[in-house]
This record gives C-alpha cells, structure tokens and sequence, in this order.
C-alpha cells in the first residue's frame, strides 16, 4: 500500500491531472506533474511539476526517481516512455495497457477477441487499402486515424462519392482503421475502477451527447433499461479484468437501432463524462484513481442523486458567473487563460433529485 505523505507522479498537465491531483490532495498525498506546458491546468494545482518532452528519456527517469507511484491523464504518451519509466518506478495503469488503449486498431481487435461487439472495421495503410476496405465496410464508414486522434480530430465520414485519393492524402497518416457507421440511437459509456487484489467497482451507465464530436452533455443515469445497463458494466468489467488493469478505465459504447451494445472505444484514464462523480457519488472518479493505484480500497460508487454534466466549451465559459446563483449547480473551472475554439475550459454538473 502506497500511503498518504506519498507521491504520486501525473503524466499529463491537463484538467483531468488537475482534478486528480485535487483528489490526491484531499487523501493527503503529493502530486508530481511532468507535462511540457508552462502553467498546465495540473501544475497549478499539483505539489511539483517537470516541464519536459514525453520522449525525455533523462527527464522521465529523474521524475520516475522522485514519486512513489506513476499514472497518466492522456494516451498521446508514447507507450515506449512509459515502458522505460516502468523499469524503474511502478506505472498504473501499466504500459501494456496503454498500448492496447493509444490504437484503435489494436484496441479494436482486442475487444472482439473477447466476444464483446464494435463497429465492423478495416485496418487501412494505404490508398489501395482504403478501396478494399470500402468495399468490405460500404457506406457510410468513418475513417479514423489509428493513433493520436481525439475529439474528433483525425476522423472524417466517407459516403458514396467520396473522394477517396483526396481524403486520405488529407488525412497524412501510415494507418487508420476504417469502420462501419452505427446508426446508433445512444452513446452511453461506463467507468470501472479496478485496485488492489482484482476488486473491481462500475460507477453507474450514463449517456453521452456529443456536439462537433465533442462531448456537450452527459446524463446520469443513462435513460435504458436495468438489463442494458447491466450488460454494459459486465462488459466493462471483463475488459477491465483481462487487461489486467490497475487504475480506472472508460468504455465508451453505441446503443445501434436493434438496442445491441457496440464498444467504441477504451480510456484508461478519468474521463469527462464522469465528472459528474465529484459532485453527486460517494467516491469521484479521481479520488477511485488514486486509491485503485495506491492499493486502498475501492469507494462506494453509489450515486447520490441524477445528474446532468455539461461542458463549458471554449467562449461557453464567459457564462461561469451565472451557475453561481444556480442552488444545483457545481461549477469546475481548470484555470486556462487562454479561450479557443472547442476547448474544454471547465464543466457544470446539476444536480437533480432522485427518482
Ligand atoms: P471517437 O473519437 O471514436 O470517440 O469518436 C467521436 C464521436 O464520433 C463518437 O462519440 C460518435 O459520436 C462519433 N462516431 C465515431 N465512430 C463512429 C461510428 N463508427 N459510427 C457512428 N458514429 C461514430
């Protein structure tokens, strides 16, 4: 067990890390943030923080050498970084596990070898690929970079007559996966926590609205039936098994028009829509990182009421003051100074009563 005076070292300077070091704080831990942003939203919260590249190899190993225990906020990190630092200090979730996560083709392939349902999809790495694969997927299909894409960023939907040469030549990547569009009539997804000794923990289904392919809304509880949402934490707690996974994993899924469940895709990390768990459960998704990775017992994740998460989205935050008058409403802001277009810049959960 890692106890509280310990440190915990963050890969990753962003709100998730912000909100985990938050939660560190209040368990009486340390946080370490090694992020290559000045003033990233974790640091000015965080006890330490190294401002270096993700590949530093000199820079990761002095980090590694001062924390106790290792986790990270995003899955841009090269996993050969943290296959390097693991060497040295214990990382939570492992290296093996961001490698699965940080690849929609690996991740994709990995999950149907479970039996568990995604979108049908073709690996593509080249032009000629990408017409053997449209022949296989048909239209619509969503064209995805493998690696590196977020917040819909890298994707594009292809339909009849796309231009398929102009699309990938656009797309400048060496491989992408091309997948079946899903005529889904909900996303929902699900976040388990898994600790010490294999103990495992779902925090309950939600839905997720996304605008711009950016997550807008999520609801909580999601608005299915007992047996779906049942399914869909069975299916997170599998994966979450058989990855062996130390820490708290997102499975982001599809509700398609026969009401089957399709996983979309995996996070190992907090993910926005649980935020909504700071305010309205017993144990927020940070604080469930932290005692997963420090080997404490899981927390009750019971919710204390329904809820509503919305995100302030770049110009969206000018608003904040008037959630201040609200009696239900929590306002999160992560301290970015500078406004953009589709950036997350905080987030508001309602809370309701319970039904
Ligand atoms: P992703 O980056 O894979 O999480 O995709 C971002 C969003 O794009 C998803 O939350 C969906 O709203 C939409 N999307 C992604 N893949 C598909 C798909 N195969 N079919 C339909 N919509 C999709």
């Amino acid at each position: 067990m890692i106890e509280p005076g310990a440190t915990i070292g963050i890969i990753g300077g962003g709100q998730l890390g912000r909100m985990t070091a938050l939660a560190a704080a209040n368990l009486g831990y340390k946080t370490h943030i090694f992020t290559p942003e000045k003033d990233a939203p974790a640091s000015q919260v965080a006890t330490h923080t190294t401002i270096a590249e993700y590949t530093d190899a000199e820079a990761l190993e002095a980090f590694a050498a001062k924390v106790d225990v290792i986790t990270f906020e995003f899955e841009n990190v090269p996993h050969e970084s943290l296959e390097m630092i693991e060497k040295k200090r214990k990382v939570c979730p492992s290296a093996s596990v961001l490698k699965i996560c940080r690849n929609r083709l690996r991740e994709k392939t990995f999950i149907n070898e479970l039996g568990i349902r995604t979108a049908f999809f073709k690996s593509v790495t080249s032009l000629s690929d990408l017409k053997l694969a449209a022949m296989a997927v048909r239209f619509p299909a969503v064209l995805k970079t493998a690696e590196l894409g977020y917040d819909g960023k890298g994707q594009v939907t292809l339909k009849t007559g796309s231009d398929l040469r102009t699309i990938w030549e656009t797309m400048q990547t060496h491989e992408a996966i091309l997948e079946s569009f899903v005529e889904f009539s909900r996303e929902i997804s699900v976040i388990v926590a898994r600790g010490a000794h294999g103990q495992t923990r779902c925090y309950p289904a939600v839905q997720n609205i996304h605008k711009n392919h950016i997550l807008d809304t999520t609801i909580v509880p999601a608005p299915i039936d007992k047996a779906l949402a049942e399914e869909a934490e069975a299916i997170a707690v599998k994966i979450a098994t058989v990855i062996n996974l130390k820490g708290v994993l997102a499975v982001e899924m599809f509700v398609d028009d026969e009401g089957r469940l399709l996983v979309n895709e995996l996070a190992p990390r907090p993910h926005n829509s649980g935020h909504w768990t700071i305010d309205a459960s017993a144990t927020s998704q940070f604080e469930q990182l932290v005692r997963a990775i420090c080997d404490l017992p899981l927390g009750d994740t019971t919710r204390r009421c329904d809820a509503e998460m919305k995100n302030l989205i770049g110009d969206d935050v000018k608003n904040w003051k008037k959630f201040l008058t609200d009696k239900n409403a929590r306002l999160h802001l992560y301290g970015k100074s500078e406004i953009r277009a589709g950036r997350k810049m905080g987030h508001v959960t309602f809370l309701k009563s319970a039904k």
